[in-house]
């Protein structure tokens, strides 16, 4: 059997290099591979091309260039925020963050006092069903001893974006530091640090069509700061270790086209995403829409098919060729439904067969449409085999149909 075309929509999870991009790269991995430190002309030039990188990225986020630094990962980014704010301020042993956190703000803070041997209290803030915040709860988290925020800019499984600048705002009149977690944020949502007062924001290449492997993070200028990786003076001493030149210069020209393109694909992608989403609810009955429908990034819609396995779904689509992902956690064993949905208090039968796509202007009506023959009979079948569909109004208890609305 032939191999069917891809259709992605897993753009939360990475995006392709754009070809301007990697055209951009090409010649860092041959002809002009000096390193930016040297004192040549030979590794200056590459020095220029590093700065005209991380000025691309300060225009696109509203910052300094002097703001920047280079990382390998948005995970190394949220993890030296952190680690950051914890060190210069070490008499404060407090930090707010949210439910949910990606696991790489989200692990570490639960095992800081492994990682760091001291006593830290974390809170994290619950969320509405629909996956906000309530900011009278937020502002009631802050302590005298809060040393850090972090909270993400936009939700990777939903979409579901935090107010940051109110946040931020609020977090800065108590002196407190603000870290925002923006990997999905960034060439999605238009981001204005002149006005929004974060101190830290962590970004990641591979979500804005740059490669894997690069990350920023932006540090507002005069904020106390600690690098995690102690080394070579990289990065004006700021992070250790020969920069990762051709992948940032990418990044650069990703954000350059970002910065240019951001309205008009919003635009184009929500079309598409909306199309998609309302064609699922209405051929696929007991299909609920998981997180806030209008705060939320333009590109990514995360459905719930009652009564079905999520990862049985991924697999049947996988057939033709549609790459999405599933909200539970079965590939990694637990069995566990995703913790965002969790602490948005989805229902077990909702949770485990939740779908995330997330799309970009490489998808097409066409796709889209491919999309809404094929699926409603997977999930049709499925449920057909499916133990909790035939039990589904027996389940919420008391003998009535606890889900559907069908009066039994
Ligand atoms: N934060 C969020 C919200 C993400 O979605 C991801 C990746 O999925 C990360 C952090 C981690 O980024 P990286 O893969 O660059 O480490």
């Amino acid at each position: 059997m032939s191999q069917p075309k891809t259709i992605y929509m897993d753009i939360n999870a990475t995006t392709r290099v754009a070809p301007e991009v990697l055209e951009t790269m090409l010649p860092y991995f041959s002809e002009l591979y000096g390193n930016p430190s040297s004192m040549h002309s030979f590794g200056d030039q590459v020095g220029g091309a590093v700065k005209k990188a991380r000025q691309q990225i300060a225009d696109l986020l509203g910052a300094h260039p002097d703001e920047i630094i280079f990382t390998s990962c948005g995970t190394e980014s949220d993890s030296t925020a952190i680690f950051s704010a914890l060190q210069t301020s070490t008499e404060k042993r407090h930090i707010v963050t949210t439910r949910v956190e990606h696991p790489a703000v989200k692990n570490l803070c639960e095992n800081l006092d492994r990682l760091t041997g001291h006593k830290h209290r974390v809170t994290q803030l619950p969320v509405e069903s629909d996956g906000t915040i309530d900011l009278k709860r937020y502002e009631d988290a802050l302590a005298d001893d809060t040393a850090i925020v972090s909270v993400m800019w936009a939700n990777n499984e939903t979409g579901v974006i935090f107010p940051i600048d109110e946040m931020a705002r609020i977090a800065k009149n108590r002196g407190i530091l603000f870290h925002t977690d923006a990997v999905q944020a960034v060439g999605k949502l238009p981001i204005n640090l002149a006005e929004t007062p974060v101190d830290f924001l962590s970004l990641s290449g591979h979500k804005l069509h740059a490669p894997k492997g690069i990350g920023v993070l932006y540090v507002r200028k005069r904020t106390p700061y600690m690098p995690f990786l102690l080394g070579g003076h990289q990065e004006h001493g700021r992070r250790g270790g020969t920069e990762n030149v051709a992948s940032l210069i990418g990044l650069g020209k990703a954000c350059e086209l970002a910065g240019q393109n951001m309205r008009k694909e919003n635009t184009m992608v929500r079309v598409l995403r909306d199309k998609l989403e309302n064609g699922l609810i209405k051929a696929i009955p007991n299909t609920i829409l998981n997180g806030h429908k209008i705060d939320r990034l333009p590109n990514t819609t995360n459905v719930s098919f009652e009564y079905v396995e999520g990862e049985a779904i991924l697999l049947h689509l996988d057939r033709f060729g549609i790459c999405a992902s599933s909200g539970s956690a079965c590939t990694s064993g637990s069995l566990e439904p995703s913790h965002v949905l969790r602490a948005m208090g989805v229902p077990f039968t909702a949770a485990h067969g939740s779908i995330r796509f997330s799309l970009s202007v490489y998808n097409t009506e066409d796709e889209v449409d491919f999309i809404l023959e094929k699926l409603p009979p997977i999930i049709a079948n499925l449920r057909e085999m499916s133990p909790f569909w035939e039990d589904r109004h027996k389940i919420g208890g008391g003998g009535s149909c606890g889900s559907c609305g069908c009066g039994k």
